[in-house]
């Protein structure tokens, strides 16, 4: 990696006439290389191990826990080899190695783990999954762990569910300031419908608490349909579906709806069943939240047109689509401006061209870099934020839905209006120094 930097700076390329395309494997292949480590991760070590050679599983489980959360981690994995057991946090959604430990000690760590939880001690060839709670500062913390048996041993993976890290401001969702209009405007509304669509790691979580707290006075009524609840929130009230009974998500949500909310959330709309009841609550009066597992908000209507929704329902019942994917943000802490490579400013200039923003003069826009510190572990990135593509649905939107008219001829109107695309929100980002443009690059 290090040779190859050094010949790609060196080597000269006419910037003018490279393709977007070759300019963005350029811009990659020049960036610092992240590598977490810290004098931390041997404190830890040191700490886990000391407690389990005095014996005291459960004082050695709660200060991995609370490392984890000390580190900003949300889960926490042990992952068994051949006579070893490696243990790693998830940072800033990044797998970072942080010690291992060998059988004997994974043995008693396992057990407190399994014991903590509730999970069957005797129980070592299935799958178990459970809970348990750590109280940190007056408050609690609960952890979701998840057992399952490999080849050497059982691995686990502990998620940390904390309402503190994963609840935020609406502000601090970063929506652009047209976006987040057209979101606040639906979100005061009495019924309608915003969809969330995620592919795995968007952080969908916080964005719906997020404006469920928002929504959360105590003149409405909020139920929930979860799956698994995730946080508690306080007057809400919470359900999560046991379709070990005979109930399905569909007939669950109809109960809900005999409850007579004002608002619903349900965790994912996984059939055409479950959209039928969540599109019809929002006609009759319900300020409808939910997710869909798409990748993009023009994905979306055609997958909700493919689930046998017919056009004109779904036209009526539907506000604002969210497509989001997160990014690390760059450490506030060690962060400097850099100087801009002719690359980087060819391909800048590009993509601004490409979405219309050709006013802005390229060369005034600054770019940073980070210089490596303990707050950020040494990798230059310290929490995350998330870039976006939101849909509203206007009236000429609904007219173009209600012709069944493809996502492409939707966007495009979209874009007559206040639309701005994943590629326009990260470039926004990016120049607003709180990413860097290679984080943009691999997510759009
Ligand atoms: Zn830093």
């Amino acid at each position: 990696m290090q040779t190859q930097i050094k010949t790609t700076k060196k080597t000269k390329i006419d910037v003018e006439s490279t393709k977007k395309e070759d300019l963005k494997k350029w811009v990659l292949a020049l960036e610092k290389k992240t590598e977490y480590s810290s004098d931390k991760f041997t404190k830890i070590e040191e700490k886990i191990k000391d407690s389990i050679a005095r014996q005291v599983s459960d004082e050695a489980l709660s200060d991995i826990t609370i490392w984890a959360l000390v580190l900003w981690s949300s889960d926490i994995h042990f992952e068994c080899f051949e006579g070893k057991i490696q243990v790693r946090f998830r940072i800033d959604w990044v797998l970072v190695d942080i010690f291992t430990l060998n059988t004997k000690e994974y043995k008693l760590l396992l057990e407190r783990l399994k014991y903590s939880a509730n999970l069957k001690l005797n129980i070592i060839n299935l799958p178990q999954d459970w809970k348990y709670s750590v109280k940190i500062e007056d408050r609690k913390v609960d952890i979701r762990v998840s057992v399952l048996p490999t080849k050497y041993w059982e691995n686990t993976v502990c998620r940390i569910l904390d309402s503190k890290k994963s609840i935020v401001n609406f502000e601090e969702l970063w929506f652009f300031w047209t976006s987040k209009r057209i979101i606040e405007k639906t979100l005061d509304k009495k019924n309608g419908m915003i969809l969330v669509t995620w592919p795995t790691w968007s952080g969908k979580t916080t964005t719906l608490y997020t404006m469920l707290s928002k929504l959360n006075t105590r003149d409405k009524k909020i139920i929930t349909l979860e799956d698994p609840i995730e946080y508690e929130m306080p007057w809400v009230v919470q359900t999560e579906v046991n379709e070990k009974v005979w109930f399905t998500f569909e007939s669950w949500l109809k109960s809900i709806l005999r409850q007579d909310p004002d608002i619903v959330m349900v965790w994912e709309i996984r059939d055409s069943e479950t959209l039928t009841t969540a599109v019809n609550a929002s006609l009759t009066g319900h300020l409808v939240l939910s997710t869909l597992h798409t990748k993009s908000a023009s994905e979306t209507i055609d997958r909700i047109l493919s689930m046998w929704l017919k056009a004109y329902i779904m036209a009526s019942a539907l506000d604002v689509i969210i497509a989001q994917r997160l990014v690390r943000k760059i450490c506030p802490y060690c962060k400097v401006e850099k100087e801009k490579t002719s690359q980087e400013v060819a391909l800048i200039k590009a993509m601004m061209e490409e979405i219309d923003m050709k006013n802005i003069w390229t060369d005034n826009i600054k770019l940073y870099e980070w210089t490596w510190c303990d707050k950020c572990n040494n990798s230059g990135f310290k929490w995350r934020i998330w870039i976006y593509e939101i849909i509203h649905i206007n009236e000429s939107i609904r007219d173009l839905i209600r012709w069944s008219q493809k996502s492409d001829e939707i966007i495009k109107a979209a874009k007559d209006t206040w639309f701005i695309s994943m590629k326009e929100d990260g470039i926004l980002k990016a120049i607003k120094w709180f990413t860097t443009i290679e984080e943009v690059l691999r997510v759009i």
